[in-house]
């Protein structure tokens, strides 16, 4: 039995086809978001890398910041439950998770059994985002792949004193015009990103293994700051932009394996 799960955030889509909740057939990621051919395109994409098609799929869950758009769908499942699910999928001993969106961070504690029990979210301000990531990347005129790599050659990181992201920007502008090395300048900013995702999961117990989901995870100068504010090993799964996606086509199996859905077929 195949599952889809498709995670339409705000930056980008992800799509991921599941066999029998345990096999990742297929996954897509598309570098748009919500409101954009970002989730079209993903699920082509999906389709195409498998060779399957839409009739082979018995369900399909829809998360993210853009799923209320989305009516193709059988079910909207927030993504907290999804992320939760996800990375459990991923990686099984986990059971505190940073999630760095482009628009949000959240910070979850889950079950061994990949359930949600608390979380801390920051969706009200830039700082402490993928966003805040995407316009420093711009100001440095790097592409945001390659802030990460960049901020591991750092030997004097810069302190950011500027939380809000308008005025960290201005202060970022005028440190390149001081020619403050570019390394140390973006090692300042995922340590700026660091401290803010960090304070926030501080409510949480935080209890090992701790991994982080989301794209910024891709970003390794974010991780280590993590560790570093954090004081612990960070997993980081290859998958880690897809966990949403991977979460919800598994509660799209679980959902059909306990009947609790009519059958499609
Ligand atoms: P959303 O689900 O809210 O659309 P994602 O979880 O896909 O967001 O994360 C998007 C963020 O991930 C971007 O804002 C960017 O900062 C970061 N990102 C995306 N791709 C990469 C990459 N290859 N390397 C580093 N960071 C990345």
């Amino acid at each position: 039995m195949y599952t889809l799960g498709i995670d339409i955030g705000s930056t980008s889509s992800k799509a991921v086809i599941l066999q029998d909740g345990a096999v990742l057939a297929a996954h897509a990621v598309e570098p748009l978001g919500t409101g954009t051919v970002g989730p079209e395109r993903a699920l082509k994409k999906v389709f195409e890398l498998c060779g399957l098609s839409q009739q082979d799929i018995s369900y399909t869950v829809v998360t993210g910041y853009g799923r209320m758009n989305c009516d193709y769908a059988d079910e909207q499942i927030s993504e907290l439950s999804c992320h939760a699910k996800g990375v459990h999928f991923l990686l099984p001993t986990v059971h505190t998770v940073i999630d760095i969106g482009g628009q949000d961070a959240k910070a979850l504690s889950i079950t061994d059994k990949g359930q949600l029990t608390a979380f801390q979210m920051n969706d009200k301000c830039a700082a402490g985002t993928g966003r805040f990531l995407d316009v420093m990347a711009r100001v440095l005129n790097v592409e945001i792949s390659e802030l990460g790599p960049l901020s591991q050659k750092s030997s004097h990181p810069v302190s950011i004193s500027n939380t809000c992201t308008v005025f960290a920007e201005s202060e970022v502008i005028s440190q390149l015009s001081s020619n403050v090395p570019i390394e140390d300048i973006a090692a300042g900013i995922h340590s700026s990103v660091a401290k803010r995702v960090a304070g926030m999961s501080l409510r949480l117990d935080r209890t090992p293994d701790v991994a982080m989901s989301g794209g910024v995870a891709l970003n390794i100068g974010v991780v280590h700051a993590m560790e570093q504010e954090m004081g612990c090993h960070i997993l980081v799964d290859p998958l880690c932009q897809s966990a949403g996606a991977i979460g919800a086509a598994v509660l799209a199996w679980e959902k059909r394996r306990k009947g609790e859905v009519d059958d499609h077929e």
